[in-house]
């Protein structure tokens, strides 16, 4: 029993939470991160409600549910971003496959030994 409380414990510390400033009153508090989601958020103080998304462009794109056209100028220079990181990622995990990695030779010290 004990043991599965400091599990809970451990795992909640890895829980993502976020901090909001409440616009009424200035309070700061924390709510979970629900990704993908959108979250009622109440102030704990003055009962001020906030509507908080965590839905991802990127996701509902993928699912289809936003359209391209839709997206403004900062977000398609975002999403393309992330696209070129994942093909490049990719392109040097691919080539690391093909190309292994051989033990490297100063090439100009070799020239001179051929001269
Ligand atoms: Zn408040």
């Amino acid at each position: 029993m004990r043991e599965k409380n400091q599990m809970k414990q451990w795992l909640n510390t890895f829980t993502p939470k976020k901090v909001m400033v409440c616009t009424q009153c200035q309070t700061k508090f924390r709510f979970p991160v629900k990704p993908g989601k959108t979250l009622n958020v109440t102030c704990p103080s003055c009962r001020a409600s906030y509507q908080i998304s965590f839905v991802n462009p990127l996701v509902q794109l993928l699912q289809g549910r936003l359209n391209w056209i839709t997206l403004n100028k900062t977000e398609k220079k975002k999403l393309f971003v992330l696209f070129a990181t994942i093909v490049i990622a990719f392109g040097l995990i691919v080539s690391s496959f093909l190309n292994p990695i051989k033990p490297s030779i100063d090439q100009t010290q070799g020239i001179e030994h051929v001269l």
